[in-house]
């Protein structure tokens, strides 16, 4: 009897154990409720997902001195992301990336809802990648007074309105809130954004400066899959056949830097327009324009600041951004 208690006992004490700490290493922790953080597969990245935990943690490696630098993801990791978490490997003492897939940034529910979550693989990427921390918030601890952000609006001078805010009204207030939240915990260094959300990389820089947050920002190339169509998770909701003829947007965006300032701007659109809509059947464009790379008001040539061309193409209700620096030589 007394030894049925204890065995019985026993197997509650080691089913509780595996919970804690089994399940979470297996699994990319969804159950490492108990601790403050765990090792994930092996490796040495570090699991967080309480900000408090994750405070704690990155004040204490502050004060040893070391550097902290930040790449804040939506995960579904490709080798554009991986490329950042290089970067700030090769640049910080302590690399730390987030995984949040971040509501109040989607404008359209369903997008939101198909967004792709692939956290083991991901995990695996960021181990290999040589990555030492990822924070994996919930929503509440993210945002403990709800999701509605209107009462906040982040000042953004006009320039989330344009383009990607044209077509997604409201996203880059959610993109900003997010940082500016995701910076307020991490409070790192250096911050790490890719050029491939160009529109992006300029409203966080516009937000780190109304607040005055202390932290420089590091850039990095776009990341190409071998047909040219720069990786996105998105990339992962079309079909082989559209993936490989997206490849196309590279292409015509290409066309376009080849010739600029060769051949007039309007015919080197129209034919970039015609390359990728005679190859993507059934795609729109909602933007190909070439526009300054500060103010991305089109073709703003009163100035010899530097251009950018961007686009936007819907394929198989996948919206693809991809863009190229121009120069005039
Ligand atoms: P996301 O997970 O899409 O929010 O992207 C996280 C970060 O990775 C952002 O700074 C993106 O600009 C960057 N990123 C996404 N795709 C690429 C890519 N193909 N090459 C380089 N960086 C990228």
């Amino acid at each position: 009897m007394k030894n049925n208690l204890v065995a019985r006992l026993f197997l509650r004490f080691a089913k509780i154990m595996n919970l804690a700490f089994g399940n979470a290493l297996r699994t990319g922790c969804r159950y490492c409720i108990f601790l403050p953080y765990c090792k994930l597969n092996k490796s040495q990245v570090l699991l967080f997902k309480r900000n408090s935990d994750l405070n704690e943690y990155i004040a204490k490696k502050r004060a040893e001195g070391i550097k902290i630098g930040f790449v804040p993801t939506m995960g579904a990791l490709h080798a554009g992301h991986i490329s950042l978490i290089k970067l700030c490997r090769r640049d910080a003492g302590l690399t730390v990336c987030s995984i949040f897939v971040n509501p109040t940034q989607f404008n359209d529910p369903s997008d939101y809802e198909k967004y792709p979550n692939t956290l083991r693989s991901d995990v695996d990427l960021l181990a290999n990648a040589g990555c030492d921390v990822l924070f994996l918030p919930t929503i509440t601890e993210i945002y403990p007074d709800g999701l509605d952000l209107t009462n906040s609006p982040i000042p953004l001078n006009g320039l989330d309105k344009q383009l990607e805010g044209a077509s997604r009204p409201g996203h880059f207030q959610g993109v900003a809130q997010v940082v500016k939240r995701l910076l307020d915990l991490v409070k790192p260094d250096l911050l790490f954004l890719g050029q491939k959300d160009f529109q992006q990389v300029l409203i966080i820089k516009k937000m780190i400066r109304h607040f005055q947050i202390p932290v420089d920002i590091i850039q990095g190339a776009i990341i190409r899959e071998p047909n040219g169509l720069a990786m996105s998770s998105r990339n992962l909701r079309l079909s082989r056949d559209a993936r490989e003829k997206a490849g196309v947007i590279y292409e015509a965006l290409s066309h376009v830097k080849e010739h600029y300032g060769k051949i007039e701007c309007d015919v080197l659109i129209a034919r970039a327009k015609e390359m990728i809509l005679e190859k993507l059947e059934g795609a729109t464009i909602d933007y190909l324009l070439i526009a300054d790379s500060e103010t991305l008001m089109e073709r703003d040539s009163n100035n010899n600041r530097e251009k950018v061309l961007l686009a936007a193409v819907w394929v198989e209700g996948v919206r693809l951004l991809d863009n190229i620096i121009l120069t005039n030589e």
